[in-house]
């Protein structure tokens, strides 16, 4: 059975905590897509994007991935962006907040 595991703030955060939970074999997908461009017209909270899992089963295990990812990043991660300055975990390549691509030194 699937089973939604949170709502993310923007489509962007959405896509990466599915690209994060398919990197650890979890099948999962976004709900609310399609909504995004109707803001105007329904409460905010409706059209945020959610993340659902395909094996509600696998809950323990996305929620431990993703709380992995969000836990505060202490020292040298993939550092700072250069356009919008967030701080990004070690494993990423690209900006998580804007999708700019991390220059490494
Ligand atoms: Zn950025």
């Amino acid at each position: 059975m699937a089973g939604k595991i949170r709502a993310a703030s923007t489509l962007q955060e959405a896509q990466l905590l599915v690209d994060l939970l398919r990197a650890a074999g979890i099948e999962c997908a976004i709900m609310n897509e399609h909504l995004q461009g109707g803001v105007g017209e329904l409460p905010f909270t409706q059209v945020w994007p959610e993340i659902w899992i395909v094996d509600d089963t696998e809950r323990e295990r996305a929620l431990a991935v993703i709380a992995e990812f969000e836990r505060p990043v202490t020292g040298r991660g993939g550092g700072a962006c250069d356009r919008c300055g967030e701080d990004n975990p070690p494993a990423f390549e690209i900006c998580w907040k804007c999708g700019h691509a991390l220059t490494r030194v």
